[in-house]
C-alpha cells in the first residue's frame, strides 16, 4: 500500500504593509532671519506684505488679515462690497504688523533717509502705529483707495493721514462725517 502524502498545497499570504510616511512641518520661529521679497511673509507671522504687492480681504490665514480689529475688518469688507458693485476692487496693501515687522519697517527707512528723524515723519515707532494694534489697513490700488475716501464713511472708514491716501482706519459712526484727516503724523 502506497501511501500518499500530499495534497496539502502551500498557501502564500500576501502580507500589504502600509507604511505612512509622516512629514513634520516645521514652522519657522518668530525670531530668526529676515526674509526679503515674496512668498515668506506668511511664515514668519508678521503681517507683512512685500512691497507693491496686496493680498485679498477674503484671505483670513494671513496674519495681516487675521490680526485685524474685528469692526475694522468688518467694516472694510462691507465697504468692498459697495465698491464691487461701482466695479472697483479693494486689496489690502497693509494690515496689521507686529512690533518687530513695524520696526524694520523704520530701520528700513532710516536707512534709506539716513536720518532717524526723516524715518519718523514717514514711519511710526511700533509703539504708536495703529498697524500694530490691528486699527488700520492699508488699501491700494489708488482707484481704491481714492473710492473709499469718498465713500468709506458710510461705513465709518476714514483717510486717517493727509499725505497717505491708502491708509484708513475707524474714526466716525457709520454714516457719519470724517474728521480732517492729519497733516504731518504718518502711519
Ligand atoms: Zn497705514
Amino acid at each position: 500500500m502506497r501511501g500518499h502524502a500530499g495534497g496539502n498545497g502551500l498557501r502564500t499570504a500576501c502580507a500589504v504593509v502600509l507604511v505612512l510616511v509622516v512629514t513634520a512641518c516645521a514652522t519657522p520661529p518668530e525670531a530668526g532671519t529676515v526674509h526679503s521679497g515674496g512668498g515668506s511673509s506668511r511664515a514668519d507671522g508678521d503681517g507683512s506684505i512685500p512691497e507693491n504687492e496686496s493680498i485679498s480681504l477674503q484671505d483670513n490665514d494671513h496674519p495681516a488679515i487675521a490680526n485685524l480689529d474685528p469692526a475694522l475688518l468688518a467694516a472694510v469688507r462691507a465697504a468692498a462690497v459697495d465698491a464691487a458693485a461701482r466695479g472697483v476692487e479693494l486689496k489690502v496693501t497693509s494690515g496689521w504688523r507686529s512690533k518687530r515687522y513695524q520696526q524694520r519697517l523704520l530701520d528700513e527707512a532710516t536707512a534709506r533717509y539716513r536720518s532717524a528723524e526723516e524715518a519718523r515723519k514717514l514711519v511710526h515707532p511700533p509703539e504708536k502705529s495703529k498697524h500694530v494694534t490691528g486699527h488700520a489697513i492699508d488699501i491700494g490700488p489708488t482707484a481704491a483707495a481714492d473710492w473709499l475716501i469718498q465713500h468709506g464713511a458710510d461705513h465709518g472708514l476714514c483717510q486717517a493721514f493727509a499725505n497717505e491716501m491708502w491708509h484708513f482706519e475707524l474714526l466716525t459712526t457709520p454714516g457719519g462725517q470724517c474728521p480732517q484727516p492729519q497733516g504731518t503724523a504718518l502711519g
